[in-house]
């Protein structure tokens, strides 16, 4: 039997004084399988862990891998904390035509969740892959305007030059143009906080740099009330770079650092029994990890329901 009467799942877990909501955009095949988006996947890896991984992970008929795209909405200290802001709509995306102009009505499910884009205080990218700033703005007319007029947009300065066309370092591909339309709009509305290290938010939350993924991929830290938690973006895409912590994914900016950081941090949230959200999770979202030699297992999942 699968979970029990007594079993109550909700979109909503308190930890602490913060209460975490799973706001959903998209969940679905994105036409890549594992070979594509993991190449470094140790032979057989996959099939070895096909009983947990399929199907919320990974479908091995057509052998694409299912991804989730959410957004982490916090509240903490009478504040409302939006973490990263996925693929958005109507977006040109000419290099990633699965995200190219959507209509995935992300603003109707944040609604469910009791949120307006007035209410939003502070926004958290994790880092400026195009997955993960798409509704910082939304299309007013011909104009991208900021989506969230009163909110603090929290972006850590590494990776803002890296993609920042007018910086020296700005010349990164593809993501330039989610860079324009999504991230300069909120710069030059004076929304954005430039952040580098490390950057308290509150009592219950800190962002930390975790580069890999990009230079400035970020965590953010939860500790309140004896509770832990760990949103850690891109770090891992998929449960099986838990119990396989050397797999990158092809879009990893430098990988050796990735796995450095993806190690460091799973070991971090292992020892301090921290609960792992990571930006893509289908299935109940997130987990609780524990050390399995050098490598790392899955200890319990969150009680989030299964995506659908
Ligand atoms: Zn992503």
């Amino acid at each position: 039997m699968i979970g029990s009467m007594d079993e109550i799942i909700l979109d909503e877990i308190i930890l602490g004084d913060v209460t975490v909501t799973r706001v959903k955009e998209f969940y679905g095949p994105v036409g890549m399988s594992p070979a594509h988006l993991f190449p470094d996947s140790p032979e057989g890896s996959w099939d070895a862990h096909r009983d947990w991984l399929a199907p919320d992970f990974w479908n091995p008929e057509t052998d694409e891998c299912h991804t989730a795209v959410q957004s982490w909405l916090l509240r903490s200290e009478g504040r409302t904390i939006l973490v990263d802001t996925g693929v958005g709509d109507h977006e040109d995306r000419p290099y990633v035509p699965v995200w190219s102009r959507r209509d995935n009505g992300f603003l109707d499910n944040l609604a469910a969740a009791g949120v307006r884009p007035e209410d939003v205080d502070v926004v958290v990218n994790t880092h400026l892959h195009v997955d993960h700033v798409g509704w910082n703005t939304r299309l007013d007319g011909r104009t991208w305007v900021p989506t969230f007029p009163n909110a603090t947009y929290l972006i850590a300065r590494p990776d803002f030059e890296f993609w920042d066309p007018a910086g020296e370092r700005g010349t990164a591909r593809g993501d330039r143009n989610a860079f324009e339309d999504s991230v300069t709009p909120v710069h030059r509305a004076g929304l954005t906080h430039l952040w580098d290290g490390s950057y308290r938010i509150d009592r219950n939350l800190r962002l930390d740099l975790a580069p890999g993924h990009t230079p400035g991929s970020s965590a953010l830290v939860l500790d309140s009330g004896g509770d832990r938690a760990l949103f850690v973006g891109d770090l891992v895409h998929t449960p099986l770079q838990i119990v396989e912590p050397d797999v990158d994914s092809c879009f990893c900016v430098d990988p050796a650092a990735a796995r450095a950081t993806r190690r460091r941090l799973l070991g971090q949230a292992a020892e301090s029994g921290a609960l792992v959200f990571p930006a893509h999770f289908g299935g109940r979202g997130a987990a609780e990890v524990a050390r399995d030699g050098t490598k790392f297992a899955i200890k319990e999942w969150a009680a989030f329901p299964r995506l659908s």
